[in-house]
């Protein structure tokens, strides 16, 4: 309450109280191991090889199950979680939960790759190479069928650090992607650097493409360096087979988008994932709490 403050703002009031509450829901999610399970969901999104149907890959994105307000998406919480040091916790929950749920996953009889989102924090946190491989043992996933996906914006914060601890994770078999490449202001130059071995074109190149000429040229670039680079891209967002189409054409490896399917809950991508030409979803491990 800003009492004495002259400007009296009922809806900012509103807000923060709301922000309040939220935040008293989600730390005592956190104390919780029962609660956090059962509230802390992870949804998947499939990635597919460029003209075809194949289903390579899914990311797991992380959702809030709020016993109230229903499911909400990591834009509703995930500074909150940041701002209170919560982040690494939630990363290796995902980064377990992902693995136990989608190792059985396979198209074609080969296993998708399972990608995790890593924060800037997460990256540098001591504990994260024994996350990964307890992750892997515990998921029972080749170490290679894990990527991990760190944004272009974490990468370049400290480029130094962000080298050397990718090194090591990448030195355990496990993969680097470089995710929503586009939105910071790195060269590739410095990324060729990384130990990655794929590229996520961000949703705005992909969303732009077929009103923007320059775009065109831009991701025609983008693609033609990266494979030079041995790094497969990956275009995010992909939401018309217009789009597909042009993405495919100019060299795009694997999409991702509202085309294929939202982020669904695990059991719903099962089903997903079963309807496809050689999909299958037979869950080798029962997680404790399916959806
Ligand atoms: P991201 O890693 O770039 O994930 C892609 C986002 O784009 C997802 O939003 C996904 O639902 C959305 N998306 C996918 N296809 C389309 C499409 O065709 N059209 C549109 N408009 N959007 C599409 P989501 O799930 O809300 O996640 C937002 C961001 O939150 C992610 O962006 C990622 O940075 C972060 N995030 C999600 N899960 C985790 C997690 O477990 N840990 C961390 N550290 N960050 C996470
Ligand atoms: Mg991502
Ligand atoms: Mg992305
Ligand atoms: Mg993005």
């Amino acid at each position: 309450d800003p009492a004495g403050v002259g400007l009296y703002d009922a809806e900012a009031d509103e807000r923060a109280r709301d922000q309040a509450v939220l935040l008293g829901d989600l730390t005592a999610m956190f104390a919780d191991a029962t609660r956090l399970e059962e509230e802390l969901v992870v949804f998947y999104q499939p990635q597919l090889a460029a003209g075809e149907t194949r289903v390579v890959g899914v990311e797991a994105l992380v959702r809030w199950r709020h016993p109230e307000r229903g499911i909400l998406p990591p834009m509703d919480f995930l500074t909150m979680v940041e701002d209170n040091g919560l982040m690494a916790e939630l990363s290796f929950h995902v980064l377990r939960r992902a693995v136990t749920e989608a190792a059985g996953w396979s198209c074609d009889g080969v296993p998708l790759r399972i990608s995790v989102n890593l924060s800037t924090s997460t990256l540098v946190h001591p504990d994260l190479l024994l996350a990964v491989e307890d992750a892997l043992e515990v998921g029972g996933l080749v170490p290679g069928r894990l990527v991990l996906e760190v944004t272009e914006t974490t990468l370049m914060s400290d480029p130094d650090t962000a080298l050397e601890i990718t090194r090591r994770l990448t030195s355990r078999g496990v993969q680097l992607s470089i995710d929503d490449y586009g939105t910071g202001y790195s060269s590739l130059a410095y990324l060729t650097d990384l130990p990655a071995s794929e590229l996520k074109l961000d949703r705005a190149f992909t969303r732009r493409l077929l009103a923007e000429p320059r775009t065109t040229a831009i991701v025609a670039a983008t693609v033609a360096l990266s494979h030079r680079l041995g790094l497969r891209v990956v275009a995010e967002g992909v939401e018309d087979a217009d789009t597909l189409r042009v993405l495919a054409r100019l060299g795009a490896d694997e999409s991702q988008g509202f085309l294929h399917s939202r982020p669904l809950p695990p059991t719903d991508f099962a089903a997903w994932l079963s309807a496809q030409p050689g999909g299958n979803a037979a869950t080798r491990t029962a997680p404790a709490t399916a959806r």
